[in-house]
């Protein structure tokens, strides 16, 4: 290479797919060195927030992601809100490319009347209730009603599901928040019912989750047969694991599972939401109405289309879990408000040299942790070839953090490094193993400063 400057680099997002982005810069580039600015006190992104707390071995990537923060080249900056504390330009300025990795904050709505109601809430808020995110703390769901309705059926769908339903002996001692813990051991709900447009052939979940859906102890399934008309003779066309989903789905609807359950769990198919209904004084979700659907076509590609029947159903809490959705963090970042991500080719930004983007803003809000370690794998490899190819002028020297951190002073933002964050970590263990938990998150980002800058 003609030049000797070491080239820097700058990531935005503290989530997976910005620690598997450094992760490759700095194993493929001996000389790179990389900071990554998040807007949290606290790192991992979806990991932290999204994941639910009976799935601790998901959360096992934690350890990586704390071995790549404690690398040589690599700085933590949690604190730091890109777009607001500081722009895309001042960081393009100080790095030689800079990588958006900063996830899907956003949340698609319905788009249907009555649903700002009390009682419906998005699936994004509702995780991040029982998972400590400090935004939705004061959520408080109102619990005392006995069916709920979720609307989506993908995996997050389910993650939420099994929380309302799951015991709450098999949740204490994971690291949900006590608050979260105090509401479900009270909570009246008994059925939840999980909508979704299409047909069972068209499930978005995955077979984990839906297993542990069907193994939910003291709950049974209420699926409807008819659903499940014609299913049987497409069983043998399906792709293996469609076809091991489906099964399991109709396994499910023959058995139907402990007659003395107290609590039930199932699919409704064939479905679209039309309207939250209020009650008499409509201050309040009180029900869900429903449009029934055909397909057209068959397969993954089969779209839904309404019949014009609709059906009422009672219930006191809503949740749509219909998607998350990437917001533009910054004017001077192109972005696709139609696909809700940053316009890219293989993770170069369009039209902006030295601009990059990796995991849920570069792709989309769906696949998991291993899909976007692979895309930001390929956005790492794509940014090294471009440095190796001369686009990134490595002539010059880039100052990094330390004009950024000093830019950050003079506005009054004091940024939260990766030994601070320990500290925040060993206080969220401390107080988890005084309560028999694996952790008990702190709720509070002033709490967390206090903390981590003690
Ligand atoms: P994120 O994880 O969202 O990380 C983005 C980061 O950027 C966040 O830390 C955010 O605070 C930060 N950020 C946002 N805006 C800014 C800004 N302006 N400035 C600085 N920083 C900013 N996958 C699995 O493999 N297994 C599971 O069990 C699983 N469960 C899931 C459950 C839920 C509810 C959800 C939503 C997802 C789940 N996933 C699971 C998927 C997995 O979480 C994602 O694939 C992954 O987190 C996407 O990584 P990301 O880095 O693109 O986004």
């Amino acid at each position: 290479l003609s030049s000797s400057s070491s080239p820097r680099v700058c990531i935005v997002g503290g989530g997976p797919a910005g620690f598997y982005t450094a992760q490759q810069l700095l194993k493929a580039r001996q000389n790179a060195a990389v900071d990554i600015y998040e807007r949290l006190p606290v790192p991992f992104g979806l990991v932290r927030f999204g994941v639910a707390p009976d799935h601790p071995e998901v959360k096992n990537v934690i350890n990586t992601f704390t071995q790549t923060a404690q690398h040589e080249r690599c700085s933590f900056h949690g604190n730091v809100n890109v777009g607001k504390d500081v722009t895309i330009d001042e960081l393009r300025q100080a790095y030689h490319a800079v990588v958006l990795s900063y996830g899907a904050e956003g949340n698609r709505s319905m788009g249907i009347p009555g649903e700002d109601l009390p009682g419906v809430f998005s699936a994004k808020d509702f995780v991040g209730w029982y998972n400590g995110l400090p935004s939705n703390k004061e959520l408080h769901p109102d619990l005392s009603f006995e069916t709920a309705v979720i609307l989506g059926q993908g995996n997050v769908a389910l993650d939420v599901a099994r929380i309302l339903l799951a015991p709450v002996e098999m949740l204490k001692e994971t690291d949900i928040t006590q608050n979260a813990l105090e509401a479900l051991a009270g909570s009246k709900v008994r059925r939840v019912l999980i909508v979704g447009r299409r047909g069972p052939l068209q499930i978005a979940c995955t077979i984990k989750e839906l297993r542990e859906m069907v193994n939910l102890p003291n709950t049974r399934a209420d699926m409807l047969p008819a659903d499940f008309e014609g299913i049987a003779e497409a069983l043998k066309d399906l792709p293996r694991p469609r076809k091991r989903l489906t099964e399991l789905m109709m396994k499910a609807v023959k058995e139907g599972g402990d007659d003395k359950a107290e609590k039930c769990c199932g699919f409704r198919f064939f479905r679209s939401p039309v309207e939250v209904l209020a009650g008499a004084d409509g201050k309040r979700a009180t029900g869900i109405r429903l449009a029934l659907n055909k397909l057209e076509g068959s397969g993954e590609s089969a779209r839904a289309e309404v019949t014009g029947q609709l059906e009422d159903v009672d219930c006191g809490l809503i949740i749509s879990s219909i998607g998350y959705k990437s917001i533009p963090i910054d004017p001077a970042v192109p972005f696709d408000p139609r696909r809700a991500i940053v316009p890219n080719e293989m993770g170069r930004v369009q039209d902006t040299a030295g601009l990059y983007c990796s995991g849920w803003v570069k792709r989309g809000p769906t696949g998991v942790i291993a899909t976007t370690m692979n895309d930001s794998f390929d956005t790492a490899h794509v940014l090294i070839q471009d440095m190796e190819a001369g686009k990134l002028d490595l002539s010059v020297n880039k100052p990094g953090a330390q004009a950024i951190t000093a830019l950050l002073q003079t506005r009054g933002v004091r940024t939260v490094l990766f030994s601070q964050w320990e500290k925040i970590n060993a206080e969220e263990e401390k107080r988890g193993k005084s309560q028999g938990k694996a952790r008990e998150k702190l709720l509070d980002v002033d709490e967390m400063l206090k903390i981590a800058w003690s």
